[in-house]
């Protein structure tokens, strides 16, 4: 597990150089472990490194994970949501960053419980355009945003992207530099969002010279998933 403690050092040290060259405070951007498909003894070991926040993607197996590991965890969903896992999201998750309906939305809102702060919630763009993927079209971001933003037991806090793999700090930039236009739009009309969830193992340096304050990095922490 020492392996894991290095990682995380080295993910620390290249995000933090990655903010400095491109001119922002490394405090502003923040690692996100993505844990899916990893044990839960590799999250205890990336959180004895000092690792606070990790995401995962299958409510089923991050369920396991949730009360088998102890200590203070953040923990955020970042997979695809189905109306009959909103509840279990709700319940067991201090964030989400994959919403892209409004359906999705209320019912995460409806299900969260009393006693509990506002879900934290990014909305997925699907930036590039692909056809079959997930994320709400930019289009219809606004109206999307607005219907969340509204809702009493979510925060809606920013976006986030998954654009395809490219290869090259320029064409990588490309995507994560719409939404963050995307971001600015909304901002200016007035929705106060704090948070671009963009970047992973192989672009995250691309992503926070675009101004990503959340990277989400599961390979170049844990390895190859199994
Ligand atoms: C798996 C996953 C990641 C992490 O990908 P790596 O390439 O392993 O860093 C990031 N974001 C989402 C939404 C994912 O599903």
């Amino acid at each position: 597990m020492t392996q894991i403690t290095d990682s995380v050092e080295e993910i620390r040290r290249r995000t933090a150089a990655a903010a400095r060259r491109y001119g922002r405070d490394p405090a502003t951007v923040r690692l996100l472990a993505v844990s899916k498909q990893q044990p839960a003894e590799s999250v205890q070991a990336a959180l004895a490194a000092g690792q606070r926040d990790f995401g995962e993607s299958y409510l089923g197996e991050a369920l396991t994970k949730i009360s088998t590991v102890t200590g203070p965890v953040c923990w955020h969903f970042i997979g695809a949501v189905q109306s009959n896992k909103t509840r279990g999201i709700a319940a067991h998750f201090d964030w989400v960053h994959s919403v892209d309906r409004l359906k999705i939305a209320r019912r995460l809102s409806d299900q969260r419980p009393v006693d509990s702060k506002p879900l934290n919630v990014c909305v997925e763009v699907n930036v590039a355009g692909e056809i079959s993927k997930s994320g709400v079209a930019p289009a219809e971001l606004a109206t999307l945003a607005n219907g969340i933003a509204n809702l009493p037991q979510l925060r809606l806090r920013g976006l986030m992207c998954l654009p395809p793999p490219e290869q090259g700090l320029e064409q990588q930039r490309r995507p994560f530099a719409q939404l963050r236009q995307l971001f600015d739009s909304l901002n200016d009309h007035g929705l106060g969002l704090d948070t671009l969830s963009m970047g992973m193992s192989a672009d995250f340096e691309a992503a926070i010279a675009e101004g990503a304050t959340i990277i989400r990095v599961g390979t170049a922490v844990f390895g190859p998933r199994h």
